[in-house]
């Protein structure tokens, strides 16, 4: 493993329970170096590749604009025959709609009707705006010294040339990318074949929407948030119901879900000195690492594998899953789908209310952000923080990061912000 330092154990089965203390960034590492792309291609539909991830990059088959195209509603001419100087008259000879051109030349002196998106005729090469032009009888059009040669005219192949890459490899396909693709003619795509998430609840305390609440019960809400999360990702998400907290049934629930998906996603039973079945059971089908990540929510993290199977054992509180999920499954996912990397977005932002926060982890808390009326950048706190309310990311737009070594913050000073980007 690189960035080792001396004398530190890389994870592995022989840690046993003990849980060593890494930081955001050394978990992220040792989780991203263990993921790679899924192999499966497959050939889709443009429209049925909307949140998918392209496998190979879309190479331009023509030139982006096909022709050479006015960019505004006027008139086409020479553009060396401008006036330098008051103004000159030209001849009106015909007229080019967008989709009807103007089959014959432009002569000298002569001047065509255009409109937004008509390929310039022969002979001209600049557009020269209607209100910028008297028309003098039926065919006289008097245009004055204030125009350039050359403008107002999207030369053929601008935006992109024919054998360019249009959309790289690895690209997530957004609405702009469909939009991009119809306009090469491209009617199908090469994907990465869709990454598969098995993801259940441990706890006995827990019951499905539908069934009634004895003394102590709750509802699951995790597998909730993480059927969100994943299908917001492209993920297909494979829902296993509740296992309760017994030996056989967190293996057998295991090991189905190593046979059917490329991510295993459990929640709970991972905290020290629990009824913990999810570790030992993991230990005992693959590959099993505890780490004690210094971050609030979420500090027991469970990484591991089964088979081909990744492996995330998040914690049980609500809000810890979530934001275990963004930190940490999420990058693994998009390596996993065989996404490009990008670096989350990160700005400063004055705080409008204070932070409560004790020295020793990274904490993640909920805020909202918004633009002062200066046009500045403001983030508030969601209220009560604990990681079993949900209510704090549900009116979230944001994680407010406030580092290791920081104590509480005061109303007014700047901190680091991560917006959400549509997931949360
Ligand atoms: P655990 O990590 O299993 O100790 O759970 C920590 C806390 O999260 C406990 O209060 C659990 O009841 C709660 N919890 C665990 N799983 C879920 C779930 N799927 N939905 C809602 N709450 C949960
Ligand atoms: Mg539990």
């Amino acid at each position: 493993m690189k960035n080792e330092t001396p004398g530190a154990a890389a994870p592995s089965c022989a840690d046993e329970f003990e849980p060593q203390t890494l930081s955001v960034a050394e978990a992220q590492q040792r989780i991203l170096e263990s993921v790679e792309p899924v192999h499966g291609i497959e050939k889709v539909a443009l429209r049925q590749a909307l949140n998918r991830v392209l496998a190979e990059e879309a190479v331009s088959p023509i030139d982006v604009p096909s022709h050479t195209n006015s960019a505004m509603d006027g008139f086409a001419l020479k553009g060396a025959e401008l006036p330098g100087q008051a103004s000159r008259a030209f001849r009106l000879v015909g007229a080019a709609l967008a989709g009807h051109p103007f089959h014959g030349s432009v002569g000298p002196g002569e001047c065509v009707r255009i409109m937004t998106g008509a390929p310039v005729p022969d002979g001209a090469d600049t557009v020269v705006m209607q209100e910028h032009v008297h028309l003098r009888g039926d065919d006289q059009v008097e245009v004055d010294a204030r125009n350039q040669p050359g403008q107002n005219v999207r030369q053929a192949g601008e935006d992109i040339r024919r054998g360019d890459v249009a959309v790289p490899a690895g690209r997530r396909l957004g609405a702009a990318e469909l939009g991009m693709l119809a306009s090469l003619g491209l009617g199908e795509v090469k994907l990465r074949r869709k990454v598969r998430a098995a993801f259940f609840s441990t706890g006995d305390e827990l019951r499905s929407i539908g069934e009634s609440l004895a003394e102590g019960e709750i509802y699951d809400s995790n597998r909730y948030t993480l059927h969100g999360m994943l299908t917001g990702l492209g993920i297909e998400p494979i829902d296993m119901g509740v296992v309760p907290d017994q030996r056989e049934a967190t293996l057998r629930a295991l090991r189905e879900a190593a046979s059917m998906a490329d991510v295993i996603l459990t929640s709970g039973g991972v905290s020290v000195g629990e009824a913990d079945f999810v570790k030992p059971a993991l230990a005992e089908l693959g590959e099993m690492h505890f780490w004690k990540v210094s971050m609030k929510p979420g500090r027991p993290l469970t990484f591991g594998r089964i088979g081909d199977a990744l492996f995330f054992g998040l914690p049980g509180n609500p809000v810890s899953v979530m934001v275990t999920f963004y930190i940490f499954v999420q990058p693994a996912l998009h390596r996993l789908a065989g996404r490009e990397a990008t670096q989350p977005l990160l700005v400063q932002a004055r705080c409008a209310t204070g932070m409560r926060k004790r020295p020793g982890r990274t904490e993640y808390q909920r805020g909202t952000l918004r633009s002062d009326p200066n046009g500045d950048l403001v983030v508030s706190g969601t209220g009560p923080q604990g990681s079993g309310i949900l209510r704090s990311v549900s009116e979230a737009n944001c994680f407010v990061i406030l580092p290791l070594e920081s104590g509480s913050v005061e109303p007014g000073t700047l901190v680091t912000v991560m917006p959400f980007y549509g997931l949360l």
